[in-house]
């Protein structure tokens, strides 16, 4: 097969292209590779495949669709798939959080709401407020406004400048103190306080639009909030009027045993992000949901007959992705899977826990069905040592992990069961054996 033509994302292309990791076909949990192995899947795609791979009922509804009409545009028109889509996603969202903005993924879902961020100020006659802040380690997309206020160097350092008025928490992780914590770590709370001491001594809270984080930052490795950090940035931003943004590209749909991880924290933000498993990944869609009091800043800002929003994609509410959304959002509902995610958390915990003690091993965090085990660097060596245990654990375990750094991260999808559990996790402890 001629592989030089496709340009591949977050990938070492040269690498890749000397032993191909390829996939062609998937059912439930599992992969089958082009070498015809069944894959247990490990990471749900890329977090994203949470009710378990081609589910018939979202399949055929994606066929229906495209059968029906390919395309509509949502520019000054409508379809009813759209509004339908939008209304079962509201219903889902926490209370007051019911007006939708569709776009096609979770980077576009970050700058959009930045947007709306920094829009709403200025409608209110604050438009003083342009200052962004995020977090060291958070990982918001790869547009502009994701890279600015995401904290990852390698994402930012080859693309100038980007966004200017942008600020960065400290992330949450301190191994030294919270290593193999079960669930929320209990040191850390204090964290959240940077942002006030920030706003007080720096940046004037009146120059602040929103704040924007990660329930669980997963990309850059499963680090999990503190207990009480999310309420305490909630109170600070309800202090100083900023808006908090909840990036659940990840930790929305289930991942935590509940529908966002708004309602598994108890805490809610001003708008969220979302995406993935919106469409359990088989259509891209992203979309942010916002509280009805920044959609009616924006209604009551201009005459009827003016556009409120100069803001849009032409695939914005796309009728496949929004029939996918629909049919996905039901088999949510309709097959417990969220409360099944709830349910295997603890079995998925005892397991991942299981490892401690294995070979280089430095760390092991978990919470739902998400689990980082981090690892010792390796010297000597140009790739990483959680890079040779994710090729070992495809080629030889039949197994598909997902790595950041030296860090393993697992998100499988929601309908694993005990078994599976224990096959994913014995796979890569005998990897990890090995590799030492
Ligand atoms: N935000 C978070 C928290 C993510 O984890 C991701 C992707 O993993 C994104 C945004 C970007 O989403 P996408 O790759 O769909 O643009």
């Amino acid at each position: 097969m001629q592989t030089e033509h496709f340009w591949m994302p977050f990938t070492a292309n040269r690498q890749f292209k000397i032993k191909p990791r390829m996939l062609e076909r998937a059912k439930g949990m599992y992969y089958q590779s082009t070498d015809g192995r069944e894959i247990l899947d490990g990471t749900a795609g890329l977090w994203c495949v949470n009710a378990g791979h081609n589910h018939p009922k979202i399949v055929e509804a994606i066929q229906k669709q495209a059968a029906t009409m390919d395309f509509a545009p949502t520019f000054q028109m409508g379809h009813p798939l759209a509004f339908e889509a939008a209304s079962k996603l509201a219903s889902m969202a926490p209370s007051g959080l019911d007006r939708v903005f569709f776009c096609n993924d979770g980077s576009e879902g970050v700058d959009t709401a930045l947007k709306i961020a920094l829009a709403y100020h200025k409608l209110r006659g604050d438009a003083g407020r342009f200052r962004l802040i995020g977090r060291e380690r958070a990982y918001h997309g790869v547009g502009f406004g994701g890279i600015s206020v995401g904290g990852i160097a390698g994402n930012r350092k080859q693309f100038g400048p980007a966004l200017s008025g942008v600020d960065h928490l400290p992330h949450p992780l301190n191994i030294a103190k919270n290593a193999y914590s079960k669930g929320l770590p209990e040191y850390g709370v204090e964290l959240a306080d940077v942002l006030e001491q920030r706003l007080l001594a720096l940046h004037d809270a009146s120059t602040v639009a929103a704040v924007i984080v990660e329930p669980i930052q997963g990309s850059t490795g499963v680090i999990l909030p503190p207990q009480g950090y999310l309420q305490k940035l909630r109170e600070i931003c309800n202090k100083h009027g900023i808006l908090l943004i909840f990036d659940e590209v990840i930790t929305g749909f289930g991942r935590l045993g509940s529908a966002f991880g708004a309602d598994y924290f108890g805490v809610k933000p001003d708008m969220i992000v979302c995406a993935k498993g919106l469409t359990n990944a088989a259509v891209p869609m992203g979309a942010v949901i916002a509280s009805t009091e920044i959609y009616d800043t924006f209604m009551h800002a201009a005459p009827q007959d003016q556009i409120e929003f100069f803001h849009g994609y032409t695939y914005s509410a796309h009728p496949l992705a929004c029939a996918a959304a629909i049919a996905t959002l039901d088999v949510f509902k309709e097959e417990g899977i969220f409360q099944a995610a709830a349910d295997m958390s603890a079995y998925f915990e005892q397991a991942a826990h299981s490892l401690r003690g294995l070979p280089n091993i430095k760390d092991i965090r978990n919470l739902g069905l998400v689990c980082g085990i981090e690892l010792e660097p390796q010297t000597g060596k140009t790739n990483t040592r959680a890079y040779d245990i994710f090729e070992k654990c495809f080629w030889e375990k039949d197994v598909l992990i997902r790595t950041t750094g030296d860090i393993i991260a697992l998100s499988p999808p929601l309908i694993i069961n005990k078994e599976q559990i224990d096959r994913l996790f014995s796979k890569i402890a005998e990897a990890i054996r090995e590799q030492a």
